[in-house]
Formats: structure tokens, sequence, C-alpha cells
């Protein structure tokens, strides 16, 4: 069955400045890679809706959704946080990458596709409950997680992050709430300098130090994520998919390539055919060398798309 790729045009007029690396130039490098490499051929298109108040509110609180939206500029740009900024758009960009995540579990939940990528922007895993963090103004990952637990009833969902930095964004709205189990790798020390804990029940971090190489990062993976996954069962998989743990990328140290990701992919898949009938939902996070961030996405989705090497 089919892969969906979700985006939205807005997310490409949400611009942060000419020197900030998450660029409207993200998308496009996805797009050229996806086209070039032959992938795009084989996925299904769907323009992403917009998400509501109410379903931003599943994630956030309504003082961070106001606020957000008292600050939209009608020119110029706005400052959420020292390294977060809209412009007019940003706001509908926002909704949109949210609404691209609640779509693709939506279309695999009623058995459309077995699998879905978000190539949406702003990402999303810093965002906390009340506020904007680190280029993310809303969690487009856990609004997703919070819509599958209201509107399909599930009770066991995986959030796998191994975007190069820390989903503290995710941690801080599912902490407690041992209906998600979060794994999250990252390169430690680095933004957002969580404090890296051991064995708080439903959080897994696996910290990485600078320089980590594949198969560092793989043994990692298959020590601490693969028997967590293993003993939770979920019933379905969130990815929060960064791809700035690629070598070649300018805000991290680790050593990935861009197979890395075609490696975790196939593993994050084996468990879902397990315990999830296949179902997974992967949404863009960092990435910002251009080129790495399209062929990284390029083997991503050749994976979750079961496509091979074919062609
Ligand atoms: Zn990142």
């Amino acid at each position: 069955m089919a892969t969906a790729y979700i985006t939205h045009p807005a997310c490409s007029d949400h611009d942060m400045g000419d020197d900030h690396p998450e660029s409207p130039q993200r998308l496009a490098a996805i797009n050229d890679a996806l086209i070039q490499s032959g992938v795009m051929d084989f996925l299904q298109y769907h323009t992403a809706p917009s998400a509501t108040d109410e379903q931003l509110a599943l994630a956030h609180t309504i003082e961070h959704i106001n606020h957000v939206k008292s600050l939209v500029p009608e020119r110029g740009l706005a400052a959420l946080d020292p390294d977060t900024y809209m412009n007019s758009h940003s706001l509908s960009a926002a909704r949109h990458a949210a609404g691209a995540a609640i779509l693709g579990c939506d279309l695999v939940m009623a058995g459309d596709v077995t699998s879905a990528f978000c190539a949406v922007r702003p990402p999303g895993h810093h965002a906390e409950k009340p506020k904007a963090m680190g280029f993310c103004i809303f969690n487009n990952v856990a609004v997703a997680a919070h819509h599958l637990l209201k509107r399909y009833k599930l009770t066991r969902i995986a959030v796998l992050d191994f975007d190069v930095h820390h989903g503290n964004g995710t941690e801080d709205i599912f902490k407690n709430d041992t209906r998600v189990l979060l794994c999250s790798s990252f390169q430690h020390p680095l933004y957002p300098h969580t404090a890296v804990q051991k064995d708080t029940g439903n959080i897994l971090h696996v910290p990485l130090p600078a320089g980590t190489n594949s198969a560092d990062f793989r043994s990692a993976i298959r020590q601490h994520w693969l028997p967590a996954l293993a003993h939770f069962q979920p019933q379905f998989i969130l990815i929060s998919a960064g791809f700035d743990a690629h070598k070649l990328d300018p805000l991290a140290n680790l050593n990935l390539s861009e197979g890395d990701f075609g490696w975790i992919t196939d593993e994050i898949k084996t468990v879902a055919a397990r315990y999830a009938n296949g179902r997974i939902v992967s949404t863009l996070e960092g990435g910002y060398d251009l080129h790495a961030l399209g062929i990284s996405v390029v083997a991503h989705l050749r994976s979750l798309a079961s496509l091979g090497n074919a062609f």
C-alpha cells in the first residue's frame, strides 16, 4: 500500500530571514531530491489542511496559541524566542504543519495508506506546551499523538525522535503520560541542553557524544530503543524525523550518513509491522545542509515506501 507525501505551499512562505538556517530552501531541496531520485513518482501527494485552535489546544495552552496569533506581523519579522521568528505567513505555515500530521494519522487509520511523510515547516519538537522554542511554533508530532489518543482511542503511541537535538517540547507535553513512549536520540551536550535522565518511565533519553559514527549510533538504537519498543508494543508510530545528525550538517557534530536514516527507518518499520499494523507517520524536524537533507529524506522515504534501490 502507498505512502502519503503531505505538504502545503504556506510552509514555504514562512521565512525567518536570509541568514536563518531553517529556511524555505529546505523544502525545495527535499522536493528536488525526491523528483530527481524518482521516489516522488511512488508517493501519494496530499495538501495539508490547517489545524484548528481546538486541535492545537490538544498539545498547547490556549495562552500560547493566542500569544502566537497576537504576534503575527503584517510585515517584517516578530520574535517568539531568540531563534524563532514569524513573518506574515508563519501562523498559516504552523497551522498547516500540524494539520499535515493530523491528516497523515487520519489517512493511515482509514487504511488509505500505510504510512505518511509530512514535508513541513516550521518544525515542532522543541515547542513546549506553553511556548514556542528553537525554530518551532507548534509541536506537530505532539498534536498528532493527542489526535490519535482522542479520536481513535489508541492507548499506546510511540514517538521516535532521531533529530540531533533533544525533543524537549515533546517530552514536556508527554512527561508522565504513559500512553505515549518517547524515544529520543540526540547529541549531548548540545541545544536545548536538557538534563539527561535515566529510567524516567515513558521518556527514553539516548545521549550521543559529538563524533558518534554510524556503528555507534546503530548500536545505541539496538541497545536502547528496540527493547523499549518491544516492551511497549506501540499501536502507532510517529517519527520526529530530523536529519541534522548527518555528518555534513552545520549545526551539530555527529557523523551519520544518509544510509543511517534508511537503516533506522527499516528498524522502525519492523517494529511497526510487528505491533502496529505497519502504521507510521513521519514529520520533518531539522536538517540544515541542503544536499544532505535531500539525500537523507530520499533514503528515509525509499525505506518508508519500501522502494529499495531498484531505480
Ligand atoms: Zn535538530
